[in-house]
């Protein structure tokens, strides 16, 4: 386990872990066993198939110091959003699909370096 190369990092459970620029949050894949992604095996120019599906959920507005209160009497207000991050890793490039929530839908970018 550690860093394999400046973008990307083994993990516990026979994965690997990238930094995503369009969720600015780290994906973890796995690379072996049964559910294993396919992997070059090319730890800077990483590939990886078939494509990455992350989904996450975040509440609007979000609980603030301000808010509080006001959340507290009415948790309902609270809209649950479902946050949707689809690419292909193909020679350490990240493409990002159409269907991306975020902001680099439809982009190709590097791999960005792992902090830390
Ligand atoms: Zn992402």
């Amino acid at each position: 386990m550690g860093a394999l190369s400046p973008i990307l990092r083994s993990i516990e459970g026979g994965r690997v872990m990238f930094f995503c620029p369009g969720c600015k949050s780290a994906h973890a894949i796995p690379v072996e066993g049964d559910r294993a992604w396919g992997y070059n095996g090319n730890s800077e120019k990483p590939t990886f198939t078939p494509s990455i599906l992350v989904t996450h959920h975040h509440a609007v507005p979000p609980v603030t110091p301000e808010n509080l209160d006001q959340f507290k009497a009415a948790p309902w207000a609270q809209t649950r959003v479902t946050d949707i991050c689809h690419s292909f890793v193909t020679d350490g490039q990240i493409q990002f699909l159409g269907d991306c929530t975020h902001e680099l839908a439809g982009q190709t970018v590097p791999l960005p370096n792992l902090e830390g």
